[in-house]
């Protein structure tokens, strides 16, 4: 019985102290006083655990002091060098690497240009462990202060067992990635399907900062969607909620690369606007189509009108399903041309259904290409941190 009952404070302690420290890492800098309004805890027990959490060199006192009337108080600021994750970012074309502290800064980023499908998983783990070990060398920093891998991947992901279900961009099934890192490396290491890593960070650090309910639609190679409500991914049964890119749209029309007709893909991604191109024009990269809109060439311009259609009837369909706040557009087809997003908003009136209309925003990705580092570090830090903020899990 006593076990127990010692148990029980453990965990309250535990619990409080975490309360703290996430206070102070999101209202950074504030003083004890403040900490001890909004907690209603007791002064005394704020004063131990900042103690405790500067001892441990999660916190630290700043210079700075808080202003107003009343006694002058020394303010906590977070330290940024407690811990470390890093974040990445496989693309078809390129990897990326970030290195995140302890306030969720990335303060290095690195690019290699590599094309993962031309690689077998094992040698793309490679590359992804050797530049991690370069990254953290550089940095002269102890290797045990790096906590833990997020990585971003396009596909159908196992977030729970680190594996990468199906991969169409990489070629990948069935991939035991995760272990791969962290057996390389002995860092824990979390993978997630890219566009869940992407809306995670605008929603705490971009477009979406401040949303209840944020639908993010991805179109690159592809196109799919993910959806954050109230701070928390939505997954589905087996993390595989938004994809779109097979939804049909026609079950007569194009023939998609999955073998049925008419799927949403073949009407949007970059691949289809490619195909649509070549009817009239000798392209290969959707740049180029791009670059005949801007220069008024009329076949683009249509294709271009076209494809903004097919994402205004995406979001009618998103909105109709979840009736969110927010749905922000990002992938690679529209951070090249954002000009797409106002064509969207010129085709609303036609697409979206009236009750709809006004209810909520459609904005451009704010972190463009930065965004799935960023998510995955932050990822990684709600997940092995040993004592940091965390999302909404428990
Ligand atoms: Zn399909």
């Amino acid at each position: 019985m006593k076990k127990i009952v010692k148990h029980d404070q453990d965990v309250t302690k535990q619990h409080n102290k975490q309360m703290i420290l996430d206070i102070i890492k999101k209202q950074r800098p504030i003083s004890r006083a403040e900490i001890t309004k909004i907690t209603k805890m007791s002064a005394t027990s704020i004063g131990r655990f900042v103690s405790e959490l500067c001892e441990e060199g999660f916190i630290r006192e700043t210079n700075l002091t808080s202003s107003g009337l009343g006694r002058k108080a020394v303010m906590l600021d977070i330290e940024p060098g407690a811990i470390y994750s890093i974040g990445v970012d496989i693309e078809k074309k390129r990897i990326s690497f970030g290195l995140m502290d302890f306030s969720e800064t990335v303060t290095v980023y690195r690019r290699v240009d590599y094309q993962a499908q031309k690689s077998t998983p094992e040698e793309t783990a490679e590359l992804i462990c050797c530049e991690i070990r370069a990254m953290v060398e550089e940095q002269n920093l102890p290797s045990e202060k790096v906590i833990g891998i997020g990585i971003g991947v396009p596909g159908v992901i196992n977030y729970e067992q680190g594996i990468v279900q199906f991969s169409a961009t990489l070629g990948w099934k069935n991939v035991a990635f995760a272990k791969m890192i962290e057996a390389e490396l002995q860092i824990k290491t979390v993978i997630d399907n890219d566009l869940k890593v992407k809306i995670l960070s605008e929603y705490l650090y971009g477009s979406a900062k401040g949303s209840n309910k944020t639908a993010l639609i991805g179109i690159g190679t592809g196109i799919g969607s993910a959806l954050i409500i109230n701070g928390e991914v939505f997954r589905g049964g087996s993390n595989s909620a938004g994809e779109l890119g097979h939804t049909t749209l026609d079950p007569n029309g194009n023939l998609c690369d999955c073998g049925k007709r008419g799927c949403l893909q073949t009407y949007v991604d970059e691949n289809s606007l490619i195909m649509e191109a070549r009817r009239v024009s000798e392209i290969t990269d959707v740049r180029q189509v791009y670059a005949a809109a801007r220069n008024n060439e009329r076949w683009a311009k249509e294709i271009v009108w076209r494809t903004a259609l097919y994402i205004g009837i995406t979001i009618n369909n998103i909105v109709c399903m979840y009736n969110p706040d927010t749905v922000i557009l990002s992938g690679e087809l529209i951070e090249n041309y954002r000009e797409i997003v106002d064509l969207v908003e010129e085709h609303s009136e036609q697409v979206i259904w009236e009750p709809f209309r006004g209810t909520f925003k459609v904005i451009p990705s704010e972190l463009r290409g930065d965004g799935i580092v960023m998510g995955a570090g932050a990822l990684a830090m709600q997940h092995f941190a040993p004592l940091a903020g965390r999302l909404s899990e428990e």
